[in-house]
């Protein structure tokens, strides 16, 4: 049997079975569903793209995957060519994973070894209260979040600091010879509760990760490809290292990337075999995933998404403009996210139902309520979906 996510198997809700898939919508055997949650905020395009899936189609009548151990492809080269182009900065050095929390892990090993391979020893990680970077051991380590992690509290390593400047500073002053990063979800935290904060944090942490030598990575996992309301957030503050996943793909399959810098790469570069980065996923660089990704950011690009993105902004601050409830503690918008954050998580109990009866599927979380829709939504549907968050407070 399957051994679902994040669940209790033994009380687990019965999974909604899902048919088929297009646009916007999830089709079970009785239902039409708008996907709110854009599997995993993954599915920007939406679902059956005739562009992605022709991509995928073509690519398999020639091959699907080789290991780049050794060997590369054309998918691999052009892709890493395009990302060239279209990352901010100088983050031209492209190393490709399966997913997310291995490109966290990629991007953590680079940062401790780029100290090591000087002959230096910066072991301490600088990371964010309710950050989320994946489920892998590291990205444990460094992600703060009780709910998902609780049967792993011990941390040794990191030291977690909130998004406010003043913990900033006070950190970088005390621990800046022992740490080799700082690494943050860019503006807004996803998993850990759609947690939103100012650019001037990370400005003020990009000052003093060059002022004390340390490499500042974003994880924009999550929040790359436009969620924040940014292409990325990395356009407006530039990291050492970026992290891209979900998106990356248009949803369609998984895999990542841990994008370096000039100088992360130059911290490798050198003639000794020791200071080789060793690492190499199975499956990195699968030219399936390369494939599709190369349509998706060619996408995203032609069709004007920041627009698409802009739009899906306004409507949601429309909608949402005056709407409130005593059990609703804060509301939260930024780019293609909307977050209902209520007091206690008993007042979400059954609205995934209750949406589920209305066309939409959504997925909350402890006391969160919040929409990440694919960017393709249409103005009604978009509206249908904020209406059955409201409408649930109005019972
Ligand atoms: C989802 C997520 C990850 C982990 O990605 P997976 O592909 O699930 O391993 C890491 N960081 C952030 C910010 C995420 O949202």
């Amino acid at each position: 049997m399957i051994w679902y996510p994040y669940e209790q198997m033994k009380t687990m809700r019965k999974p909604y079975k899902i048919t088929d898939a297009e646009g916007v919508f999830l089709y079970t055997e009785d239902q039409k569903l708008i996907d709110s949650v854009s599997s995993w905020w993954s599915v920007i395009h939406g679902y059956k793209h005739p562009v992605l899936t022709e991509a995928i189609k073509s690519q398999a009548d020639n091959f699907s995957h080789v290991m780049l151990g050794g060997l590369t492809h054309e998918p691999v080269l052009a892709l890493s060519k395009k990302l060239e182009s279209f990352l901010p900065g100088d983050l031209n050095y492209c190393f490709f994973s399966d997913s997310g929390s291995v490109a966290v892990e990629v991007a953590l090993k680079m940062a401790l070894q780029f100290y090591t391979n000087r002959g230096s020893r910066r072991d301490t990680v600088l990371a964010l209260t309710h950050a989320y970077h994946g489920d892998t051991f590291k990205a444990m380590e460094v992600g703060d979040d009780e709910d998902y992690h609780f049967a792993f509290a011990e941390k040794k390593g990191v030291i977690h600091i909130p998004t406010e400047i003043s913990a900033l500073e006070e950190a970088f002053d005390k621990y800046h010879d022992r740490l080799n990063c700082f690494i943050v979800e860019p503006l807004l935290q996803g998993a850990g509760g759609m947690r939103m904060y100012d650019i001037s944090f990370l400005k003020r942490a990009r000052e003093l990760c060059d002022k004390y030598d340390v490499l500042l990575i974003f994880d924009e996992v999550a929040t790359g490809f436009g969620r924040t309301g940014n292409r990325f957030v990395a356009d407006l503050v530039c990291p050492d290292i970026l992290v891209l996943g979900k998106a990356l793909t248009g949803g369609y399959i998984g895999h990542a990337l841990t994008a370096a810098n000039e100088k992360v790469f130059r911290g490798f570069y050198d003639d000794d075999d020791r200071h080789a980065l060793m690492h190499g996923p199975t499956f990195m660089g699968n030219a399936l995933a390369c494939s599709v990704a190369l349509k998706s950011i060619e996408l995203f690009e032609n069709e004007d998404y920041m627009e698409k993105i802009r739009r899906i902004t306004e409507i949601t601050e429309r909608e949402m403009a005056g709407f409130c409830d005593p059990r609703i503690k804060e509301i939260r918008i930024m780019g293609g996210c909307v977050c209902i954050e209520v007091r206690e998580a008993k007042t979400l109990t059954g609205f995934q139902q209750f949406a589920y009866e209305r066309g939409v599927f959504s997925r909350p979380f402890l006391t969160y309520l919040y929409a990440m829709v694919p960017y393709i939504i249409t103005e009604e549907q978009l509206v249908t979906v904020l209406d059955t968050m409201k409408a649930w407070f109005r019972r």
